[in-house]
């Protein structure tokens, strides 16, 4: 519903100064808003109509006109379109600042169109033995980093930076479109400036007004001890570099742990198989064999079975958040041997005789079962 006195609404006289229209301006439109009347339905007529009254109001070529022909609206002027703002642009930054000026800090009128930096990704590839320890590493991130040239404003050193015409400075433009439901306006960010409100005169050479560059930075990126494969690590604030004040995104680095040749890991356990002879599974021994951190002393017990397993407390991976090591799991491969010397068949022979165990047929050489069989003479 177009207005038609725009003083009226306001309630301010003819000869009112900008200051004072903007003041009855913010008292009304904080007594209508909708926000503050959920119960009222006539409050946001009266909230809408405020809100038209001062974007009339407020531009200087549009009061002019209303005091020179009583008309509020552009429809009157026939060809008189053209100029910048369109009905109601100007008022979403001081509606912003109605309610939000007084209160936060930011009291210059301007909404907030900052933009923050992307959220990066890196990945690395770690070792098992980095994750016993922990470790640095380090990588390189392309990433967005405000312009050194203009200093992130986008104008080149020493020229002008001016108020957005489309928007006039405001960041945004309101449209209004009519539906079958009845006019539903809308804001949304100005398209000329990007919801900045300013217009850059000559572009800065080096960011072509980007307000950034794309760099490859050089980085450390410290991974605790006790990552599992996958882990994300957040590394904060050396993500893009946010824009018109902005905050920097973050960098999440994403962890890889290489398959190791000699250990598999379970969490915190480390197995790795060991292998002994059938003596040593039979009788027992004291050893020493490889951790991922030194040697450590194994005991095999007399009697062990193949895939029996021996555990080493505490030699296994540290916890991210600490506390005691997992352990280290040694599975046992009974090795059999592949080719007997004649003595040590006989050996075995006797071996299995004194055990009341069946006397293998084969003995232990050449080519195999048949080979042994007929393809050697016996002394
Ligand atoms: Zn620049
Ligand atoms: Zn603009």
């Amino acid at each position: 519903m177009p207005v038609t006195d725009p003083y009226a609404v306001l309630g301010v006289s003819r000869d009112a100064s900008a200051d004072d229209i903007k003041s009855a301006y913010r008292r009304l439109a904080r007594k209508f808003h909708p926000d503050v009347n959920p119960d009222d339905p006539t409050a946001e007529e009266k909230f809408k109509e405020v809100g038209e009254a001062y974007s009339i109001l407020s531009d200087p070529e549009r009061r002019q006109r209303f005091d020179q022909y009583g008309v509020t609206d552009d429809s009157g002027m026939g060809g008189g379109g053209g100029y910048g703002p369109g009905p109601g642009a100007a008022d979403f930054g001081d509606l912003f600042e109605a309610f939000f000026g007084g209160m936060g800090g930011m009291g210059g009128g301007q909404a907030n169109f900052s933009r923050d930096g992307d959220d990066l990704r890196a990945d690395v590839s770690i070792t098992l033995r980095d994750v016993l320890t922990g470790c640095e590493k380090p990588i390189k991130v392309k990433r967005t980093t405000p312009c050194t040239h203009c200093g992130g404003t986008g104008g080149e050193p020493g020229s002008e930076i001016k108020t957005c015409d489309t928007c006039n400075g405001q960041g945004a433009v309101r449209r209004i479109a009519n539906t079958f439901l009845g006019s539903v306006t809308t804001t949304t960010t100005c398209p000329t400036c990007r919801g900045t409100g300013k217009k850059i005169e000559k572009p800065c050479s080096k960011c072509q007004g980007k307000k950034v560059t794309v760099e490859t930075a050089d980085l450390t990126v410290n991974i605790p001890a006790g990552v599992q494969h996958g882990t994300t690590l957040r590394v904060s604030g050396q993500g893009g570099a946010g824009i018109d004040g902005g905050q920097p995104g973050d960098l999440y680095v994403v962890v890889a742990v290489a398959r190791d040749a000699r250990f598999e890991r379970d969490d915190i356990h480390l197995y790795a198989p060991l292998d002994i002879t059938f003596a040593q599974a039979a009788m027992g021994d004291q050893i020493e064999a490889e951790s991922l951190d030194g040697t450590v002393k194994i005991s095999i017990p007399r009697g062990s079975q193949p895939q029996a397993e021996v555990r080493i407390k505490g030699r296994g991976l540290p916890r991210l958040r600490g506390g005691a090591r997992g352990d280290l799991i040694y599975v046992l491969r009974v090795k059999v041997p592949k080719d007997l010397s004649q003595e040590r068949a006989e050996l075995l022979r006797k071996f299995a005789e004194l055990g009341n165990e069946r006397i293998p047929e084969g003995d232990g050489q050449g080519g195999g079962f048949l080979g042994g069989l007929f393809g050697k003479k016996k002394k």
